[in-house]
């Protein structure tokens, strides 16, 4: 059995400081986290959910959304079965929020080995929240990265900075969660902490990690421009103008019913959050194209449709016409 790490015991019992729910567990009982994939049992602390994953797809790294890492590649998707937040808009819930999620075992040595089968690149842990899963990303991302694979991880960023450091160092790319730039929205809607989450971001920028973010517009909850300016400047000072910004379309999932957001509120925002950022595309829309141009000499340098990728206008990472870097990662090793 895995030895779980980041529980320390004090005189009331055990806490895990993981993420911030630094959730606390009292002597000699069994629970469960609130990700339900780490907890207490007879007194210890245990990890039912390592290995345990909820599904095992190639995807397309676009559908991440990554589209600045490794472009037109396919890659292993996994994740585990609960999330550290608890989204009342969650696209994901039936996976994150659901206890009786039916998962299947694979041990780090054979996730690592499918990660390179077929046409896959490496491992996204992904669709659920995987820095929960710590321990198993250190037991099996280091497994991929030897066999010449890359680490993907796409997170809420809801996670303590210590870990956060120790999986920066095993990992290459990272997609995070921008919910909204409102901390009342993190307590209302997610239970988490907006400053966490920007903390993980920043961290994430400075560090030797590929960065994407991603911001899920939802009707009258975060829609509002005066805020999106805010976030726009904020990621701008403190990741620089050319992070790649994924502006989602939100749809009535798990327990929030509003209205999908019109096509109309995200070319909106994407016009304002492009004041700022250089690489702002729009997603989960499947009428609209999301080609990268180049903000130097507006060449086209990679164009998507659904998800079929042409690098052609790209080379080396930089633009074809007229060498502009694109902040993309096109080879690891
Ligand atoms: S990782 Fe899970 S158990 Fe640990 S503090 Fe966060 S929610 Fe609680």
């Amino acid at each position: 059995m895995r030895e779980p790490q980041w529980f320390v015991e004090d005189e009331k019992g055990w806490k895990c400081l993981l993420c911030p729910q630094n959730c606390s567990f009292e002597s000699n009982s069994s629970s469960l986290g609130y990700c339900r994939v780490r907890g207490l049992q007879e007194g210890r602390p245990y990890l039912p959910g390592y290995g345990e994953c909820v599904s095992l797809v190639v995807d397309p790294i676009e559908k991440k959304p990554l589209y600045h890492f490794l472009p037109g590649s396919s890659i292993l998707s996994t994740g585990p079965a609960g999330c550290n937040l608890s989204c009342d808009f969650c696209q994901n819930w039936s996976i994150s929020q659901n206890s009786s999620v039916p998962t299947r075992y694979v041990s780090p040595g054979d996730l690592a080995d499918l990660s390179m089968a077929g046409n896959s690149r490496g491992i996204a842990y992904t669709y659920t929240e995987p820095t929960i899963w710590f321990e198993y990303i250190a037991d099996s991302a280091p497994l991929v990265r030897e066999r010449g694979g890359a680490v993907v991880m796409v997170s809420n960023g809801e996670i303590n900075l210590d870990p956060l450091g120790k999986l920066i160092e095993i990992t290459d790319a990272w997609n995070v969660d921008l919910k909204s730039w409102s901390d009342d929205f993190y307590k209302r809607h997610c239970g988490g902490n907006r400053e966490t989450v920007l903390q993980s971001i920043k961290t994430l920028a400075g560090s030797s990690c590929h960065l994407e973010i991603t911001f899920l517009i939802i009707p009258k909850e975060n829609d509002d421009p005066a805020e999106w300016r805010e976030m726009a400047k904020w990621i701008s000072g403190e990741c620089g103008a050319d992070t790649v910004l994924h502006i989602s379309r939100y749809f009535p999932r798990y327990k929030l019913r509003q209205q999908p957001t019109l096509i109309e509120t995200l070319m909106n925002a994407r016009e304002v959050f492009s004041e700022k950022l250089s690489h702002v595309y729009i997603g989960n829309v499947s009428i609209e194209r999301s080609d990268t141009v180049c903000p130097s000499c507006g060449a086209l340098c990679i164009e998507r449709s659904q998800w079929k990728v042409s690098t052609d206008g790209m080379l080396n990472g930089k633009c074809a016409s007229c060498g502009y870097s694109l902040n993309i990662v096109h080879e690891i090793g």
